[in-house]
């Protein structure tokens, strides 16, 4: 896709820090990493996120991670633990989905902040989502 900064990573236009590459994903570093060896899983198709994701790539994603980018992370790094994270839409900077993943480390302060004032009760919540 023209003027996907993603799109311009895959194919090569744009520099990036690749630690694995295939058919039908590229994993790269993250400009502007969260802990050490925080990375991206990026399909190579111009999927812009979750809504239009098919079945295949995401299962392929996720089996790549679970088989081969965590135990690199955990033999290379030494992180004791992993957040997969994945924005869609409001959060989402590049419109080409992407899969964080973020290695932990003991005292790395890495979670989330959300603004908790913003919370209803828990009956309410569960009563739009429900069936
Ligand atoms: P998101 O907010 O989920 O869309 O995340 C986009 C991520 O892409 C951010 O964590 C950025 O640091 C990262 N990013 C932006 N530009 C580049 C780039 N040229 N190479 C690697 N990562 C990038
Ligand atoms: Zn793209």
């Amino acid at each position: 896709m023209e003027n996907c900064l993603f799109c311009k990573i895959i194919n090569g236009e744009i520099p990036s820090r690749t630690i694995y590459e295939d058919e039908m994903v590229k994993v790269f570093m993250d400009i502007n990493p969260s802990t050490n060896g925080h990375l991206l899983v990026v399909p190579k198709k111009h999927i812009v996120n979750i809504l239009d994701m098919d079945k295949e790539t995401y299962i392929y994603m996720f089996n790549l991670i679970k088989e081969k980018l965590y135990p690199l992370l955990k033999e290379k790094l030494n992180c004791e633990g992993l957040t997969i994270a994945q924005n869609n839409e409001l959060g989402q900077e590049v419109k080409h989905f992407h899969i964080h993943l973020i290695p932990r480390y003991q005292n790395d302060c890495g979670d989330f902040k959300y603004d908790k004032s913003l919370l209803i009760d828990l009956d309410e919540v569960e009563k739009k989502l429900a069936n």
